[in-house]
């Protein structure tokens, strides 16, 4: 992901996929989704639930912690966001829709959160799992670092 882009383009992209899905499984992309998947699409990082809280406070909505929770399972269920388990936070799936193995690259200088889905190293995990026969339901691998931007800083510096 570049570091500048219009990230409207992102935003836009993310809730018309989301509509298209929902649609197409007869599932109900509600208002208060719609407005959660939005502000987890605020920007390129993890989004914490209780900062969902705060903000559809500030917009004068009611929901209570577990209508968001519920609205949170609901998207995830749909593939729409992702929970980042080391981060206790939400992220945006760019590619929606698709059946995809997910590694996090998690920049722990700027909190930014990129996606990639590598085939490869989804592969080398299942046979290194099956090995052992162990069966995996489902694959996220997080993995924290320094991403190019923060990288170039501190060398710039
Ligand atoms: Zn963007
Ligand atoms: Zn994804
Ligand atoms: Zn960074």
């Amino acid at each position: 992901m570049a570091h500048s882009h219009n990230h409207e383009v992102c935003i836009e992209n993310a809730v018309e996929e989301a509509e298209k899905i929902c649609a197409e499984r007869g599932s109900r992309f509600t208002d208060l989704r719609r407005r959660i998947l939005t502000m987890i699409w605020q920007g390129h990082k993890a989004v914490k639930a209780y900062d969902l809280l705060d903000q559809l406070a500030t917009q004068g909505g009611s929901a209570k912690p577990p209508t968001v929770y519920r609205a949170l399972d609901f998207l995830m269920e749909e593939g729409l966001v992702h929970k980042i388990e080391s981060l206790n936070a939400y992220i945006g799936c760019p590619h929606p829709g698709s059946d995809h193995v997910s590694q996090f690259l998690i920049c722990d200088v700027c909190g930014i959160v990129e996606e990639v889905s590598s085939d490869a190293l989804g592969k080398a995990v299942s046979s290194a799992a099956a090995a052992q026969s162990f069966h995996i339901k489902g694959q996220t691998l997080e993995l924290h670092g320094i991403c190019q931007n923060c990288n170039g800083k501190k060398q710039a510096a």
